[in-house]
């Protein structure tokens, strides 16, 4: 079990089985609809109060699926992006902890930010400007758009229409509300150049977790052909107990 940063949900997660790395598979991409998709059968909310995974912030979204990567892979993430410095374009190491990523963007209310009648609402106490936080389901929603922040501002800011340094003020006052998980440290070996690397935390982990999926039609064939179970027993099963099985006919036939 554990909390969500944002909405402070209390959540419990299960193992991915073939009928989610089917879904995984037969996605048309890695997006924020597949994640909302495969966390609303995955995630449950222990009092069972939501039904919605849609309408929770972006951050909450990010995290579950960061706790589903530290359960199905573990805790340490590494990855390499090649260094942005023109000319440059060596390949960085990075690696971190999700444990510590997670305890780093930490959400807090920022000074002069109050909590409306509203649900969900906030002000800026000062200039009056009412803001909620982006919803998964709205960032689904902009997705693809040709402006999808000016779409999001319009559904999450009253007045929509702002001066560039308001505008700067809200985004402020939502990044503190609800951290974005988009950016990393780095530091480049071979310029020596500090770095803010873009993460994309729903495409990392969807990533990862369709990638291990692809062994399902191996299994699948294995277990159907050596023990005879059917087809939907076998997506029926956890992950990781299905590989456990492919694992030990594949190591009986080279055996023989
Ligand atoms: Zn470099």
């Amino acid at each position: 079990m554990f909390r969500l940063p944002v909405s402070g949900l209390a959540v419990v997660l299960r193992q991915p089985t073939g009928i989610e790395d089917v879904l995984l598979l037969e996605a048309p991409g890695c997006d924020t609809t597949l994640a909302l998709r495969l966390v609303s059968r995955l995630a449950s909310c222990i009092d069972g109060s939501v039904t919605d995974w849609g309408a929770l912030t972006v951050t909450d979204l990010d995290v579950l699926l960061l706790r589903l990567r530290q359960r199905v892979f573990g805790d340490v993430i590494r990855t390499d992006v090649p260094c942005p410095v023109k000319d440059c374009g060596a390949r960085i190491d990075v690696s971190f902890r999700i444990e510590d990523f997670l305890a780093h963007h930490a959400p807090r209310r920022p000074r002069g930010v109050d909590v409306t009648e509203e649900s969900g609402w906030f002000r800026l106490r000062e200039q009056g400007i009412l803001f909620r936080l982006p919803s998964s389901a709205d960032q689904a929603a902009v997705a693809g758009l040709a402006q999808p922040e000016r779409e999001l501002i319009r559904r999450c800011v009253r007045p929509a229409e702002l001066s560039a340094r308001w505008l700067k003020r809200v985004e402020g006052a939502m990044d503190a509300l609800a951290p974005s998980f988009s950016h990393l440290q780095g530091e480049c070996l071979e310029c020596r150049a500090r770095l803010d690397i873009d993460f994309d935390v729903q495409q990392f982990v969807l990533r990862e977790l369709r990638d291990q999926a692809a062994f399902l039609y191996q299994d699948v064939h294995l277990l159907a052909r050596y023990y005879h179970w059917a087809e939907e027993k076998i997506l029926e099963l956890p992950r990781y107990r299905r590989s456990h099985y492919a694992d030990r006919l594949l190591q009986e036939r080279r055996q023989y």
